[in-house]
């Protein structure tokens, strides 16, 4: 299965991505834990995505593009992959397209998560991560064990003016992906609000209807 994780930030993409690799048996490519891995290594890349990533704005397409279609070629994405974050403009789409038509596959499905604006800003300020485990919770309503608390981690992106910024830049520049995907009849649509538990049922429920 070669699918897509499409939402705001705060949707949930990440938390419902790791479920879903685990059931299907397929690499979770997060474009957004790349690119964080990079500017943690000070890698040419890395270097290049910080400023952006710190203000909430989209990194250019040709630096996300390139790192993304190099890691989709490897032989673990050979029976499909789950990418979370990625394409997030028209163009990534069309770019994406293109190498899978060329290496002779296709996606399959584009899952879009949807939630309000308004819920976003508070999912997000919430918002923590086990760096040993990649598990991602929520203060609030998804609390952490309190043994861990200490070790988990708030990104720099997750407070509320650069999540505001990340919110436009969805709506201007991720959502046109929206109509590119549903007129390749492979869009299904599930509403994001709700425990993880009913979400990751939503999905499952449309993913089968495919
Ligand atoms: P995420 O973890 O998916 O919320 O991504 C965090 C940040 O990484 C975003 O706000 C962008 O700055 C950058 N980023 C992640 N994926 C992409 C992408 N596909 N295109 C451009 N920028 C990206």
């Amino acid at each position: 299965m070669r699918m897509i994780l499409v939402g705001p930030p705060g949707a949930g993409k990440g938390t419902q991505a790791s479920r879903l690799v685990a059931t299907h048996k397929i690499p979770h490519i997060s474009s957004g834990d790349m690119l964080r891995a990079a500017v943690k290594e000070g890698t040419e890349l890395g270097q290049e995505a910080d400023t952006f990533m710190k203000a909430g704005k989209l990194v250019p397409d040709e630096v996300v593009i390139g790192m993304i279609l190099e890691r989709v070629e490897k032989d673990d994405c050979k029976n499909g992959f789950m990418l979370d974050g990625f394409p997030r403009t028209r163009p990534q789409a069309e770019a994406l397209d293109e190498a899978l038509e060329k290496a002779g596959s296709a996606l399959d499905a584009v899952v879009l998560i949807e939630v309000p604006d308004e819920l976003l800003v508070e999912r997000a300020v919430g918002r923590r991560s086990d760096p040993e485990t990649g598990k991602i919770y929520h203060l609030k309503h998804n609390p952490p064990p309190a043994d861990i608390v200490d070790r988990l981690v708030h990104r720099k992106d997750d407070t509320e003016a650069a999540v505001k910024v990340r919110t436009e830049k969805y709506h201007s520049e991720t959502a046109p992906i929206i109509p590119y995907y549903k007129g390749k009849g492979i869009l299904k649509t599930v509403d994001g609000v709700g425990e993880p538990d009913e979400i990751s049922e939503r999905i499952t429920t449309v993913l089968n209807d495919a």
